[in-house]
């Protein structure tokens, strides 16, 4: 039922290599849950939001700027690339990027996109939260039950027997609280050296991707076989 490339990645923010802060303003929530009021995964509009971005080196911005609130913006060679490869799961608004006081916008600086994921996936809720954890029934969205299950207890098993995979998704049936990626998209990172990325398995306790690897895939491979042998699929 399950196989290996289900273990989506989740994209991270830590390589970042300055200091840069940047927030989302006048992000509108277009559609929202009719059951707990939540904007609904990839329910916002950026046509009219713009972002503060606080830059005190004035150096390059990287190719990934993670928000505050939980957003991601790409670069627009990041964005041509997905665009390109028919990767599937996202929508990219571009947007307008505004110094904070203090603060300097590279002159040569590229076009930036507020990236929604809005893939839906199934998760194997054994895996995520034994059915212990509460979740709105129309957006998916889940909360701890206190003193049976917290967030990260578990691990995110995405059944692949259902279809294709999109490559860009916070969850489906569970919002995981995530951004999780394909391989995939990894290995574009990889190849075309983005900069501001940072991946790790979505499984619990495995070790964060290391870029430089070219053969990172079949590491983790291994790494997943020792620590979930019950999930995995040859
Ligand atoms: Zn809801």
């Amino acid at each position: 039922m399950y196989s290996i490339e289900r273990f989506f990645a989740v994209l991270q923010d830590i390589k970042v290599a300055h200091y840069i802060s940047a927030s989302l303003y006048r992000a509108e929530a277009k559609e929202k849950c009719l059951q707990c009021d939540r904007t609904m995964a990839g329910g916002r509009d950026y046509t009219r939001a713009n972002c503060r971005v606080e830059n005190p080196t004035g150096n390059s911005l990287p190719d990934f700027v993670a928000l505050y609130g939980g957003g991601n913006l790409w670069s627009e060679r990041v964005v041509a690339l997905v665009q390109s490869k028919g990767l599937t799961g996202y929508r990219a608004t571009e947007i307008e990027l505004v110094p904070l006081l203090g603060s300097t916008l590279p002159v040569e600086r590229q076009r930036y996109y507020a990236v929604d994921f809005t893939g839906r996936v199934e998760v194997s809720r054994q895996h995520f939260d034994d059915n212990l954890g509460q979740v709105c029934p129309a957006c998916g969205t889940w909360r701890p039950t206190r003193g049976k299950v917290s967030w990260g207890d578990k691990t995110v098993a995405i059944r692949t027997d259902l279809g294709p995979l999109p490559d860009f998704t916070t969850g489906g049936n569970v919002r995981v609280g995530n951004h999780l990626c394909s391989r995939a998209f990894v290995d574009l990172v990889r190849d075309h050296s983005f900069t501001g990325f940072s991946f790790r398995p979505a499984a619990r306790g495995l070790p964060r991707v290391d870029l430089a690897n070219p053969s990172w895939f079949d590491t983790f491979r291994e790494q997943a076989r020792t620590s979930y042998p019950e999930l995995l699929e040859e």
